[in-house]
């Protein structure tokens, strides 16, 4: 059978939709595979209740790459990023608050409250990160040299980067090091004195990383955190008008513009193998579609273990594949609720500053650290870290008038937790993330009109995130740049010819960035070029 499409992209994952959209406008003849009712993958918006647009998994949109929101032309197809400010709350057990955001008095009359000396280092601490942002960026943009380097165009690569991590000043070249091997907490430690500001600060490093701030490598997850430009403010995270699932479907409309076919509910049960080259898939339903070549935006273990027929891939790299780090740690709640909650240290059920952003419920380094030694031991904390957001502040329209929808992340929930697994605990678990947010906001329980959580478990079987990794593995210096997914396959093609990773189990890794499917489909074209 000749092949029908150019094209088959497994996944409809915001990823899986970038390389559509980019290979369509190179003429090419695409179909994307979903096996969900909806695209978008984890960023998506589901109406989980009647009259709700809820951001079930990704709830607020910072790494999304400039060049993607252009070239795509995002905004024509209705993607609109509503700014925060300001961008976080933090209430502590002592009545006082702290509020940061991009408006430079407010964080230092805010952070001064702690500590003057913090308050006068912050704006140094902004600068700093925002030069090595700037530094790590075009990394993103790039297809990773292979490692070891074997072609001169990889040593070039490598050259660049070199020379571009030595035209830092000395100071900054120490942070950046620093940051790619340390923990947060010391990053931080270095930086400022009050704990109120650090453990704000230091939540960044420990979201979906399955590991406590003061680890190695919570200081990547820091900076990968930071690095985003929300409408080209650095750092500050926003909200996508209509829910995540909005940006989703402005990628699929730019797609389908350019004549990408979408289908739903259409699962990928094996790809198809013809000596050492990928040619189509079959789907569950027995269905066979031909291509020349594939796209997978599932994660790499299910990519290459699941939907890759025995037998087709060296052993060795099958053995890597198994290998790749993919613990969970994160549980999304998602709440409808009949009005604001009021913060004991900034009263106010009308939407006020405490409601605009991020509202971080960790008062200090003890907890974390007591929520993850729960984790360690293989159950979810008692006293979970919480972030709460309330999207419906910034847009009304998610919800019925005068109701609002509560998005929170809560660290740290095992993929199975010992004594009874999820169906046993999940509903404790939940019961404990309320709790923490009833002590900062009395009367919030009564407010609830619905509940819906999902456990990493969930995420594994509703979102095929394996191991419930919110990132497709974990985002450790190990597994980033040109050893992801695994040493000597980064360039986003595979050691079967014509099957190429699209989704963010590649550099640059999780988070809604659309890089990953950006990357693969340049390297698909570019291999077209050379007669893949
Ligand atoms: C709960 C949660 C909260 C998060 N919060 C944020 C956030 O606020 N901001 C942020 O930037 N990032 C966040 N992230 C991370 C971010 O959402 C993900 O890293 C990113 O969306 C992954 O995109 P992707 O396209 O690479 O993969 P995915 O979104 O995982 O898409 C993969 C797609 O492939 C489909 N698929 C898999 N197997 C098959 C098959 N056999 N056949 C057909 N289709 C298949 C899946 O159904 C899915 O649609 C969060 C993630 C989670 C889970």
């Amino acid at each position: 059978m000749s092949p029908i499409y150019d094209a088959l992209i497994i996944g409809a994952g915001h990823n899986g939709l970038v390389a559509a959209a980019y290979l369509a406008r190179a003429g090419w003849k695409v179909c994307v595979l979903e096996r969900r009712p909806v695209i978008g993958g984890a960023c998506v918006t589901e109406e989980v209740w009647t009259g709700y647009k809820v951001s079930t998994a990704a709830y607020v949109c910072s790494l999304l790459l400039p060049a993607v929101v252009r070239e795509l032309e995002l905004p024509r197809y209705g993607f609109k990023l509503l700014l925060r400010n300001p961008s976080s709350f933090t209430p502590f057990p002592d009545g006082r608050y702290l509020l940061l955001g991009p408006d430079r008095q407010l964080n230092s009359d805010e952070i001064a409250k702690f500590s003057r000396r913090d308050a006068a280092a912050f704006a140094d601490y902004e600068q700093c990160l925002e030069r090595i942002s700037r530094f790590v960026e075009p990394m993103l943009n790039t297809v990773p040299p292979s490692f070891p380097a074997w072609q001169w165009r990889d040593v070039f690569t490598y050259f660049r980067l070199l020379r571009s991590f030595f035209s830092l000043d000395v100071r900054d070249r120490r942070t950046f090091i620093q940051l790619m091997t340390g923990s947060a907490r010391d990053f931080l430690d270095g930086w400022f004195e009050a704990e109120q500001l650090k453990i704000t600060l230091a939540t960044d490093g420990v979201i979906g990383a399955a590991l406590s701030p003061s680890q190695p490598g919570t200081g990547y997850v820091l900076l990968h955190h930071v690095m985003g430009q929300a409408d080209g403010h650095r750092g500050v995270w926003g909200y996508v008008k209509g829910g995540m699932g909005a940006l989703s479907q402005a990628i699929a409309d730019s797609a389908q513009a350019h004549g990408a076919e979408i289908r739903c509910r259409c699962e990928v049960a094996q790809i198809i193998v013809e000596g050492d080259c990928a040619v189509g898939v079959a789907l569950a339903d027995g269905e066979e579609l031909r291509a020349r070549v594939v796209l997978s935006n599932a994660d790499p273990q299910r990519t290459f273990l699941q939907l890759t027929p025995p037998g087709c891939l060296p052993d060795e790299f099958v053995e890597q594949v198994r290998r790749i780090r993919m613990d969970a740690a994160a549980f999304k709640l998602n709440l409808a609720l009949n009005g604001l909650p009021s913060f004991t240290c900034l009263p106010g059920d009308t939407a006020g500053p405490q409601h605009q952003g991020t509202i971080h419920l960790c008062p200090d380094f003890a907890t974390v650290e007591r929520a993850f030694a729960d984790y360690l031991t293989g159950r979810p904390s008692q006293t979970p870290m919480v972030e709460v957001c309330l999207p419906t502040v910034a847009d009304p329209t998610l919800a019925p008038e005068g109701k609002h929808i509560m998005s929170i992340f809560a660290q740290y929930a095992p993929l199975s937790p010992e004594e009874g697994g999820w169906e046993k605990q999940k509903d404790l678990f939940v019961q404990r993330i309320l709790d923490v947010v009833e002590t900062y906001a009395p009367g919030f329980r009564d407010r609830i009109e619905h509940i819906h959580a999902l456990s990493p478990a969930d995420l594994q079987s509703e979102f095929s995130l394996t191991g419930g990794n919110i990132f497709h593995g974990n985002m450790s210096l190990d597994q980033l740049f040109c050893l992801r997914p695994v040493p000597g396959w980064a360039q986003y093609r595979t050691p079967l010819r014509g099957l190429y990773l699209c989704g963010s189990g590649a550099h640059p890794g999780g988070g809604v960035t659309g890089a990953c499917g950006r990357n693969a489909a340049r390297v698909v074209l570019m291999d077209d070029r050379q007669n893949l």
